[in-house]
């Protein structure tokens, strides 16, 4: 906390007593705290994809080009790296724009059925590499008030987390399902889970359970930040019951499209 004190003088020097200001600073504090933070966490992100860049490439240049295998092996690295550092500017630019104040979206009634069978397409060849199957139990369409694209961006960010984080051969399930106030949408999946003491950190920014893992997987950590402020952007909500060697269940809040 600051405080700061000064005398009030009133006519001919008449003591009228003390004014004292606090400011509790603790939150501005902890705001500058989390902006650093974030500052550090993406000069280190961006560090490392650039240090390999420039490794290999040096390499190559100095003569490795020469051995076709460490070329091509080489030349994938740097292809791959390349791809991890544009997703990483594209993450942090969406959550730029989104984390904006006065950002807005464009409301519509929108199918929660339509949103969900577009999120299981355009995710489908990830699920085929890992064999893994959908279960869908979306006939009952809901309609919310929402922006179908954002929609769907939140969708198949909560179904690519749910085929990362599970083995080859198990299901994510679908479903649908509402309230009086809410349009609801379930991404289950088979996967790791998550302890309870790390399920609030996850919507973090760079807040990653296990850094290897996700890195592998071509994951920025700020997936589920993103998905958090689209959710909100929505005036809806989001909660994750999770059982470790079990699995996740992503339960999304949607306000439903009153006539
Ligand atoms: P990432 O790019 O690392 O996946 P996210 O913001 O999408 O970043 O997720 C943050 C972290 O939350 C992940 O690194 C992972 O540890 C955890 N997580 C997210 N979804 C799941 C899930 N379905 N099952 C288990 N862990 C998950």
């Amino acid at each position: 906390k600051q405080i700061y004190g000064a005398p009030v003088v009133g006519e001919h020097g008449r003591w009228l007593g003390v004014v004292i200001v606090m400011h509790d600073i603790s939150e501005l504090v902890r705001l500058e705290q989390v902006r650093k933070d974030f500052v550090a966490n993406v000069s280190h992100e961006l560090r490392t994809p650039i240090t390999s860049i420039k490794g290999f490439s040096e390499t190559l240049l100095d003569g490795a080009f020469k051995d076709e295998k460490m070329l091509l092996s080489f030349l994938d690295i740097i292809y791959q790296e390349s791809n991890r550092l544009q997703m990483l500017i594209q993450d942090l630019l969406e959550l730029s724009k989104i984390e904006r104040q006065g950002y807005t979206i464009s409301f519509s009634p929108t199918s929660l059925q339509e949103v969900l069978i577009r999120a299981v397409e355009l995710t489908s060849p990830r699920m085929d590499e890992k064999n893994m199957q959908f279960a869908v139990d979306i006939k009952r369409d809901v309609m919310v008030n929402g922006d179908a694209n954002r929609l769907m961006q939140i969708f198949t960010n909560l179904i690519t987390n749910a085929i990362t984080y599970s083995p080859e051969d198990t299901t994510i399930t679908l479903r649908i399902k509402y309230t009086d106030e809410y349009g609801i949408v379930e991404v289950q999946d088979q996967g790791i889970g998550i302890e309870k003491t790390e399920i609030a950190r996850i919507f973090e920014r760079f807040y990653r359970v296990d850094k290897a893992r996700s890195r592998n997987s071509g994951g920025t950590g700020l997936g589920l930040a993103i998905v958090k402020h689209l959710v909100e952007a929505h005036h809806g909500k989001i909660y994750v019951e999770s059982t470790v060697g079990k699995g996740s269940c992503m339960k999304v809040f949607i306000p439903i499209h009153k006539l």
